[in-house]
């Protein structure tokens, strides 16, 4: 099955609502719609600029879409603090990234956190971009490969074929996440490659070969080509990369 490759910019805790617009006005600008036919285009920004992002992209009817990078585990209520899947929805997120290694290692978020989170997001119709990827010392202990499948097996649990069809999952090396140590094409696929057989077990052959498995860490414009040329890969969470506009349009229109 083809899958349109998806290119997200994950901004992180960087740029200001001002900031926002003038970053996505520059890669619309830089990006003819004639390559949204091809890839799939979202910036990932924090949540106080979702609504200025939003107001730009509906006013002047980008093909660029957008997604929050969290959601609460909750509906509603008091969670001081936090935001829900029915707020995202309510301002347009296509996406929503859930288990990115920062929330795990910084905010002590497990897979089964990962899973209410990637429940919220379907619940609400906002697709999930589910993280998974191992750090350096099981990479040494060449374990990263069943080690991930455990994620995944973990942040899915219990989900429906259907519902796993609207998921997309990123595979994120710890180690190559803001560091400049891009894994080799090769090394990218062979994970990535092993969840697509993972999802088969887990909804069925059909949805496996439907679903998106992105790569990230330290992709940039050089690099992007040969990691997205990989069977498996359908596309890459970018970090560093998405806050320069013309490199995140280049690299987005070589995907
Ligand atoms: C990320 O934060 O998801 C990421 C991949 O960052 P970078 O591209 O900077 O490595």
């Amino acid at each position: 099955m083809a899958r349109k490759p998806l290119i997200a910019g994950n901004w992180k805790m960087n740029l200001n609502h001002l900031e926002a617009i003038a970053l996505v006005q520059k890669i619309a600008f830089a990006l003819p719609e004639k390559y949204f036919d091809k890839v799939d285009v979202t910036v990932i920004p924090p949540f106080v600029d979702l609504r200025s992002v939003q107001t730009l992209v509906e006013g002047d009817r980008l093909l660029i879409t957008y997604g929050a990078q969290d959601v609460s585990t909750h509906d509603e209520g008091a969670y001081t603090g936090e935001i829900s899947g029915s707020m995202l929805a309510k301002l347009g997120c296509s996406f929503v990234v859930v288990g990115h290694s920062e929330r795990r290692q910084y905010h002590n978020e497990d897979d089964a956190t990962v899973l209410a989170k990637t429940k919220q997001a379907l619940k609400y119709g906002i697709t999930p971009i589910v993280c998974i990827g191992e750090g350096l010392g099981v990479r040494e202990t060449k374990t990263h490969v069943e080690y991930n499948l455990e994620q995944l097996r973990g942040s899915l649990k219990g989900l429906t074929a259907e519902e796993i069809a609207k998921i997309v999952i990123a595979y994120e090396p710890v180690w190559a996440i803001g560091t400049g140590k891009v894994a080799t094409p090769a090394d990218a696929q062979e994970v990535c490659g092993a969840i697509r057989k993972e999802l088969a077990e887990l909804a069925n052959p059909e949805v496996a070969a439907g679903v998106r498995v992105l790569y990230g860490g330290s992709v940039n414009a050089k690099n992007v080509g040969e990691l997205v040329g990989q069977t498996d890969i359908d596309g890459a969470l970018v970090g560093g990369a998405s806050l320069k506009g013309d490199e995140f349009a280049t690299l987005s229109a070589i995907a």
